[in-house]
């Protein structure tokens, strides 16, 4: 595999119209992402930023805002002050069509003002239903004649369905081709997940046993101990298989096991992913039954149902988790079973995978039992590998032990480590987009969700068939008998 690193630092030039400019992922997220690009050096001199919302904020208004951000990240208030004054506001209302003017001409300033050789990033932080909008008025009035790129990055979620998904990109579509269209799954940010194609790749020995003859299955969660906070109202009308399996957990599932990519370059990797998508079997709602569990969360210590939640209906019949069993038709990986488990108010929050092996034969040992040979990537809070080997037991008898040769990074090499959105927004300045969902996982991907949810959809469970897990479980009991039926058990 050919791999294209890019590590030259240079200086990236161009203006950033973030639309929902006043909201909390712009503030959470987009700001303290700019100014770790600027604390590197990717952002310099030639950059500015125009934040857009319904709020009639003042640039003096918004620098604050934008300084209160990211507060904390550095001492020097000079370099506060030089980085916040690259950044502009516009009042804007996305469905009036004289707004877009007002902005191209701010743009077009900014252009000039700041030497940005008319390089345009659009960013897409509210909500999905505005984005063919968004997207027609930004061509429409002009804003994208420029002489440099123009690219859109949106958030998700990119849909409910299939059939909202491809509405909506259709939408997009029309005025931003898929090369300059960047939908973030921030997990393709994190460091752990980036490491998954170095681990798989860059070693003789796992390439060797990344198969169903070595592999006796592949288990990943995502498991969150926060409940549904104020996220209720979308949260209920969306639920944890398609605000987490569809996107997270299913592009997670095609890093581990997709054929070898020929370069690391966004062509090659997405078509190995879109190939996985596509080899992924759809259930019948009979199958559906048999492979996947959905639970919602009960009170717990100080902790509050899910339907007594605010925003959230007392008779609410929306998942909180999903555990399910995956089968995918690839060569290499027929037949070995992908376990997915996802949820709110479980135990602990970390993601984890993790890779078990077949066991050994142990007759030469007089069939002692030895443990499983575990390859544990955790991607967080703990970032760092761990991989189980059995081993002589120290002392005069010969039995064996399970040893851990695993490594974890350390508080200095965490503090290194960018946040994903930093990674992913430099990766769109640069027109990268290996880390990005092109159009036709998407599709695949929620022709797979779909197949789940309209079972799910056809049964008509009673309503008191929820709540059935405990805050600070591990999920429904049917979660842990879905692996005993295969003779497994979840290693987390
Ligand atoms: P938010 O409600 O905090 O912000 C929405 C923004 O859109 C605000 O700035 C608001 O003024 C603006 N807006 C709304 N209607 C407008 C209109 N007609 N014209 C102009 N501006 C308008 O939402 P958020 O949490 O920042 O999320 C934004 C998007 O990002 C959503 O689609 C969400 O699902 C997605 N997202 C958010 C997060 C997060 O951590 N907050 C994470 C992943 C995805």
């Amino acid at each position: 595999m050919k791999v294209v690193l890019n590590l030259a630092k240079k200086e990236q030039k161009a203006l950033f119209v973030i639309f929902g400019g006043t909201g909390d992922l712009a503030q959470r997220k987009l700001y303290p992402a700019l100014f770790d690009l600027y604390k590197r050096g990717y952002l310099k001199k030639h950059f500015a930023v125009i934040g857009t919302a319904r709020r009639p904020w003042s640039n003096g208004y918004y620098r604050d805002v934008v300084r209160s951000s990211i507060d904390g990240m550095v001492n020097s208030q000079s370099q506060i002050d030089e980085f916040a004054s690259h950044f502009y506001y516009q009042s804007h209302n996305v469905n009036d069509v004289d707004h877009y003017e007002t902005l191209r001409v701010l743009a077009d300033k900014l252009d000039q003002d700041y030497g940005l050789e008319g390089n345009r990033l659009y960013y897409l932080a509210m909500s999905p239903s505005f984005f063919g909008t968004i997207c027609e008025h930004l061509k429409s009035q002009g804003l994208t004649k420029t002489t440099g790129y123009n690219r859109v990055i949106i958030e998700k979620p990119f849909g409910h369905d299939y059939a909202s998904a491809k509405k909506l990109n259709d939408e997009i579509s029309k005025y931003f081709p898929e090369e300059a269209t960047f939908r973030i799954d921030h997990y393709l940010g994190k460091e752990m997940i980036q490491n998954i194609m170095a681990l798989r790749f860059g070693n003789s020995i796992l390439s060797a046993i990344w198969n169903n003859k070595m592999i006796s299955n592949i288990q990943v969660t995502l498991s969150e101990s926060l409940g549904v906070e104020e996220r209720g109202g979308y949260y209920d009308t969306a639920g944890a298989l398609r605000d987490m399996v569809q996107n997270h957990i299913l592009q997670i599932v095609a890093l581990l096991v997709m054929d070898r990519p020929d370069s690391y370059c966004a062509k090659d990797v997405r078509k190995r992913k879109v190939e996985t998508f596509k080899a992924l079997k759809i259930y019948s709602p009979k199958e559906v039954a048999q492979n996947f569990v959905r639970g919602q969360y009960g009170a717990g210590k100080d902790m509050v149902a899910y339907r007594e939640e605010s925003m959230i209906a007392p008779d609410s019949m929306t998942e909180t988790f999903v555990a399910g069993k995956l089968e995918v038709d690839n060569c290499d990986m027929a037949g070995v079973p992908i376990y997915i488990r996802t949820g709110k108010r479980l135990a602990t929050k970390a993601t984890r995978i993790d890779i078990v092996f077949k066991k050994d034969d142990d007759s030469l040992f007089g069939g002692q039992g030895l443990a499983d040979n575990i390859l544990t990537i955790n991607v967080e809070p703990d970032t760092g590998i761990d991989f189980t080997l059995n081993t002589k037991k120290i002392g005069q008898e010969f039995a064996t032990r399970q040893t851990n040769i695993g490594y974890r990074l350390t508080k200095e090499q965490v503090a290194k480590v960018p946040e994903a959105y930093e990674r992913l927004i430099l990766n769109a300045l640069q027109g990268n987009s290996v880390n990005f969902t092109h159009w036709d996982e998407l599709e695949y991907s929620w022709k797979f969700v779909d197949a789940i949810r309209n079972a799910w959809d056809q049964e008509d469970l009673p309503v008191d068939y929820f709540p059935n897990y405990a805050c600070g479980t591990m999920g429904p009991q049917a979660s842990d008998e879905l692996l005993a039926k295969a003779g497994h058990h979840w290693i987390f």
